[in-house]
């Protein structure tokens, strides 16, 4: 009998009031991994009353900023203390590697100890306006209930940067972690009662998109919604927030362009190529997965790139010696291998990869796949197609490549490799993207703000401006003269 989990209300484990659980899946094995609670409204509703509850206590809302940072670093304390155990979850989860969940689990403790410092550094200023008998001063107080929503490719490191800023600031939070996903956020709450949120700050309400996580969107309690997935479902939620005047930060889709140049380190960049689409198996938002090539280090780069796609050690996850895990459920890897047919009857090529790979597990592993003979004006190079998939497209000079690299919806990343360092600085400028790399690919840290442009999102994450998402700003004016006014 698979282990069940139920929601994670007001300090506790509480069973879904309609009394459903639903499935979880190791997409690498095919094994039922646990049984979550099938949330409803009713249980969302539970949720954000006992949010906002906690959130107007006294034992939360009379809590110095310091100390909540305290409380904030002693969860990083204790993320650190559970990494294997966190890590391992996550890669039987969504099929992860472990090698990597381990790397990201080293790292995870940073985001809180980030934002524990942060929390009592949110200021306010005093301002010099024409009225000088007016005290005029400014403070930033935090927004209520926050509803978190994350995605399945990355649980923990996407939920802990809205966790942290939303809890340094004050704010308290019902997470909706995806349906594919549920364990860990939901251990992640229980690590951080452990380490002293007063209950009710953090409550995890599991289950499907449309049953939980939408009423969570719709609730009149929440004051602000942090959303990251995909573009569809990001632009459902800010419709619903702009209705209701609340807020939202949204980290969605993209197709981010990955740029090598002629007097690039071709080698360096093959490698930076590969790390950009087939990290994850592809399964990331950054993911580079239109890759384009100066024509007269096009064929070199592509032998480079080819011939390492096709070494690369696929199989069980939870190896060290595994470098592509399996892609998290079968409509991924239906999804998947639907685009690099698309592609084919649009014209491309299939250098390397397309469909499963020869893997002993059962699971839903997808070959690390290179497509040439695509243009920029293809379906599978317009649309996220969320899996190892590249596009290599040659280009002749800076400026075609520029507008090339930025025909696109999307504005999440783009990566350039270049010896120029003026043309390095060039393309950083010009290139209309949240985040640009140059001679490295995937670089992130708590400390550098995020933010998509156009249909990548809307609001930035992490960084000091990220406190400002949580938070909103008084003008508080005081009359310093003794008679009326
Ligand atoms: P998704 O949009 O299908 O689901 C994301 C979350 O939203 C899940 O918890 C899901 O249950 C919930 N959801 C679905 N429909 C909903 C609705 N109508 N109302 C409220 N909640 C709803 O995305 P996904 O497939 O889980 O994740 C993959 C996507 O996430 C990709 O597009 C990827 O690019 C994006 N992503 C973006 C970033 C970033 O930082 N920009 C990071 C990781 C993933």
């Amino acid at each position: 009998m698979p282990e069940r989990y139920d929601h994670f209300i007001n300090g506790q484990s509480v069973a879904p009031l309609e009394g459903e659980y639903f499935e979880s899946t190791n997409p690498a094995t095919l094994e039922t991994l646990y049984s979550a609670a099938r949330g409803t409204a009713a249980d969302v509703d539970a949720a954000v009353q006992a949010a906002g509850q906690a959130f107007h206590d006294p034992r939360w809302r009379d809590l110095s900023p310091t100390k909540r940072g305290h409380l904030l670093r002693r969860l990083g304390d204790l993320v650190g203390e559970h990494a294997e155990e966190l890590a391992r979850m996550e890669s039987q989860d969504n099929g992860k590697l472990l090698r990597e969940m381990r790397g990201q689990l080293t790292t995870l403790p940073e985001y809180l100890y980030y934002y524990a410092g942060l929390a009592d550094k949110v200021q306010g200023s005093q301002i010099p306006t024409s009225s000088v008998q007016m005290l005029n001063y400014t403070q930033r107080e935090a927004l209520g209930v926050v509803g978190a929503i994350t995605p399945w490719n990355s649980p923990l490191t996407l939920t802990t940067s809205k966790l942290s800023p939303a809890l340094a600031a004050g704010n308290t939070l019902v997470i909706k972690p995806s349906e594919y996903t549920s364990r860990t956020v939901l251990r992640l709450a229980e690590l951080a009662t452990e380490a002293g949120f007063p209950d009710g700050v953090i409550n995890v309400v599991t289950g499907y998109g449309t049953e939980a996580g939408a009423p969570l969107v719709d609730h009149p309690g929440i004051a602000k919604i942090s959303f990251t997935g995909s573009t569809a479902t990001g632009s459902a939620i800010a419709a619903s927030a702009a209705s209701r005047f609340i807020g939202c930060t949204l980290e969605l889709g993209g197709k981010s362009p990955n740029i090598v140049f002629e007097d690039a380190d071709v080698s360096n960049a093959a490698m930076g190529v590969i790390a950009g689409i087939f990290a994850a198996a592809g399964q990331t938002c950054i993911a580079g997965s239109r890759v384009f090539a100066h024509r007269s280090i096009y064929e070199e780069l592509l032998e480079k790139v080819a011939e390492r796609a096709r070494s690369i050690v696929i199989g069980d996850p939870m190896l060290e010696t595994t470098e592509l895990g399996p892609l998290a459920f079968a409509a991924q890897q239906e999804k998947v291998n639907s685009y690099v047919e698309l592609g084919v009857s649009e014209g491309a090529t299939v250098l390397t990869g397309g469909g499963r790979p020869d893997v002993e597990l059962p699971g839903y592993f997808y070959a690390p796949t290179v497509l040439t003979g695509v243009n920029n004006c293809m379906r599978v190079t317009r649309e996220e197609i969320f899996g190892p998939v590249a596009a290599i497209m040659p280009f002749d000079s800076e400026e075609e490549v520029l507008g090339l690299a930025n025909d696109t919806d999307y504005g999440l990343a783009a990566g350039v490799w270049t010896q120029n360092l003026a043309r390095a600085h060039r393309m950083a400028r010009r290139l209309e993207a949240g985040t640009v790399w140059v001679n490295t690919y995937r670089a992130m840290s708590p400390m550098s703000p995020r933010q998509g442009f156009k249909n990548s999102g809307v609001g930035i994450e992490h960084g000091l401006e990220s406190m400002n998402e949580y938070t909103r700003l008084k003008s508080v004016w005081i009359n310093t003269d003794e008679g009326p006014v």
